[in-house]
């Protein structure tokens, strides 16, 4: 089920990222003035402002504006004044402007400085075409990384999907077959799950497969803490949801006898465990098939490896249920 793609922790709009704080000459400043502003905030421009008219934005003077106009003209910036030189031909954006879209305007026009005005066309903020850049870059950044997690991810449990397994599978097995290491896998699958959904309902029956998902998921809970049999798999486990009720737990550098102990405590686990759903509905007793194979005893491939984990898990259900049957 594809979750609809959600930007996360995106900066949107201009109003997000603009610089609030306006440093402001009047235009009988001196350009000397400005510059010095300029300079002592670390900005690229200052707004000039004309104070009887209510701070009216009246232009802009950038460092560029200094430097080139000032050098042309051979002006001294102690006589000069900000009016003389400032830019007039005024671009403004609002707050609630798209990144993107001001950054169009801004190539465009050749523009680097832009006031940010409000609905009364007051100056709220002066943006750089540097700082939105350097944003959108980031936002990019960022987008590709969600777009790869959510290409991983399945989306109701958070476990890794089966594009996941699939690339992870080949390249553990080559990193095994390297080192010499033992590779087990866990094909597991709930008992009866098309009469649990038909009993309690489909959006019960996902609830049921979110706690199961959170029981593969690595725990740090100390064994000796527990008073039931808790199944806690291993940071470097990796849990996966194939589809529907199968679940695989990729167990690296864990031989077949290691890989049935940690199949029979999963067993166990789901066996003694209360599956709650939400407040108010009966509690309710689950049952889970696994079967287990492992390379290279089993399998020197991925395909094979696969097969035979599948095979197995047939087995265990074949035999009635609520068991671990190992390749043999
Ligand atoms: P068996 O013991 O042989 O595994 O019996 P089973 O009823 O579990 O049979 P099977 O594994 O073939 O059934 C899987 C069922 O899982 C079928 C489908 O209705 C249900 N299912 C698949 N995906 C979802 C899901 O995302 N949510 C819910 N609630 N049910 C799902
Ligand atoms: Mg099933």
């Amino acid at each position: 089920m594809p979750r609809k793609f959600q930007m996360k922790n995106h900066v949107k709009t201009i109003g997000d990222l603009m610089v609030r704080k306006v440093i402001a000459v009047s235009p009988d400043a001196t350009v000397a003035e400005a510059a010095r502003l300029i300079s002592a905030n670390e900005i690229g421009c200052v707004a000039v402002v004309e104070k009887k008219k209510g701070k009216k934005l009246i232009g802009i003077i950038s460092e560029r504006d200094i430097t080139v106009k000032l050098a042309a003209k051979k002006r001294s910036p102690t006589r000069t004044k900000v009016k003389k030189i400032m830019s007039t031909k005024l671009f403004t954006v609002n707050m609630e402007d798209s990144l993107v879209k001001v950054a169009g305007m801004m190539h465009k026009h050749h523009i680097r400085h832009i006031p940010v005005v409000d609905k009364e066309n007051m100056i709220v903020g002066i943006l750089s075409i540097r700082d939105l850049l350097t944003r959108i870059e980031a936002n990019l950044r960022t987008l590709v990384k969600e777009r790869t997690r959510d290409l991983n991810v399945d989306a109701l449990t958070g476990l890794y999907n089966y594009r996941f397994f699939n690339n992870y599978l080949e390249a553990e097995i080559v990193r095994s077959a390297r080192h010499g290491h033992h590779l087990s896998l866990l094909f597991v699958d709930i008992d009866r799950f098309k009469v649990f959904n038909d009993t309690f309902g489909h959006a019960r029956g996902d609830i049921l497969l979110k706690e199961i998902a959170d029981l593969l998921k690595a725990k740090d809970t100390p064994k000796t803490a527990q008073r039931k049999v808790e199944f806690s798999s291993r940071k470097s486990d990796i849990p996966v949801r194939v589809g529907g009720d199968e679940f695989i737990l990729i167990l690296p550098e864990t031989s077949k006898e290691g890989a049935l102990f940690c199949a029979e405590r999963l067993r166990q686990a789901v066996e003694q465990r209360l599956f709650l759903g939400k407040t108010g509905q009966a509690k309710q007793h689950v049952t889970i098939s696994i079967g287990v194979a492992e390379f290279p005893l089993d399998a020197t491939n991925k395909k094979d490896l696969v097969d035979k984990a599948d095979a197995a898990l047939y087995q265990a259900k074949q035999l009635g249920r609520n068991r671990v049957y190992v390749y043999a």
